[in-house]
């Protein structure tokens, strides 16, 4: 068996360790968007494989036997390319996704969105919090008339507006610095993806705090493609005993 886990999130780190542990022969992929990256367990590549075509071509050559996507929900682009290219060389493909949170106790207080046009329709003439990520801020850059806090772990490649203020930072966050954060921002309006897991503290604090969310649902999965939304699911999937 050699295992290629399409990674960027913490249960890909996760599973990357699992994996390890089993003495698997497994290879985690990176994007490569983050400058700081946390080094997962195992053998590491960085870097696109260059689409669909260069997928395949890696898939014949590392020998890959199976291929587990275990991508963020919003990286929809590589769990399509997975997809293709797994279909096309006739090798497994797993999607490790958490789960929803269209289950979370609060998603119907929320407002669910599309896409990031109708986020922003629901943000003029706030103060907002945009907790997307860089690569999500400039879809936002015509609200540059409005106080708008973004949070990204690295600096974005745009120049913000100058009402803006950025604030780099990597979670997980203490729901203490969430509260603060909000109200020291007078903010009325949290923008989330739904990213899913375990709940996370913006959301408490926001429910604390009477701001509203505005949730972007996830894009769709690509059809066919088997999911699991644990690390230990996954591990099964590939035939591995718990500890
Ligand atoms: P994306 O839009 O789906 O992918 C764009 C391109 O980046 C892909 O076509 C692929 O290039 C390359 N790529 C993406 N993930 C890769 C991986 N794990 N290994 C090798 N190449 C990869 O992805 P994205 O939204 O930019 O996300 C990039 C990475 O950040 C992903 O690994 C994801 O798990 C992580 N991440 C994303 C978010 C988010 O909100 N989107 C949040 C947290 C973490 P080629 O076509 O050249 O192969």
């Amino acid at each position: 068996m050699k295992v290629l886990l399409l990674g960027g999130t913490a249960d890909a780190r996760g599973l990357a360790a699992g994996l390890a542990a089993a003495q698997v022969d497994a290879i985690t992929s990176l994007a490569g968007a983050v400058q700081a990256v946390r080094r997962p367990s195992g053998q590491v590549r960085v870097g696109g494989f260059g689409g669909v075509p260069g997928l395949i071509d890696y898939l014949r050559a590392a020998e890959i036997t199976a291929v587990i996507d275990a991508t963020h929900p919003f990286a929809a682009q590589m769990s399509a390319n997975a997809a293709a290219a797994c279909a096309r060389m006739g090798v497994p493909l797993l999607r490790l996704s958490r789960r929803s949170w269209s289950e979370h106790p609060d998603a119907a207080d929320w407002r669910w969105v599309d896409s990031l046009s109708e986020a922003k329709a629901a943000l003029l003439g706030r103060r907002v919090f945009l907790a997307l990520g860089r690569k999500s801020l400039p879809d936002f850059a015509e609200l540059s008339d409005q106080f708008v806090l973004a949070r990204a772990i690295d600096p974005p490649a745009m120049d913000l507006p100058s009402g803006w203020k950025l604030v780099l930072a990597r979670g997980p966050f203490e729901l203490g610095e969430e509260l603060e954060l909000l109200r020291d921002n007078s903010i009325e309006v949290l923008v989330s993806k739904d990213a899913g897991g375990p709940a996370e503290a913006k959301l408490t604090a926001a429910k604390q705090l009477g701001v509203q969310v505005v949730m972007l649902r996830r894009p769709a999965e690509p059809e066919g493609v088997p999911v699991v939304t644990s690390v230990q699911g996954a591990l099964d999937w590939l035939g591995l005993a718990a500890d």
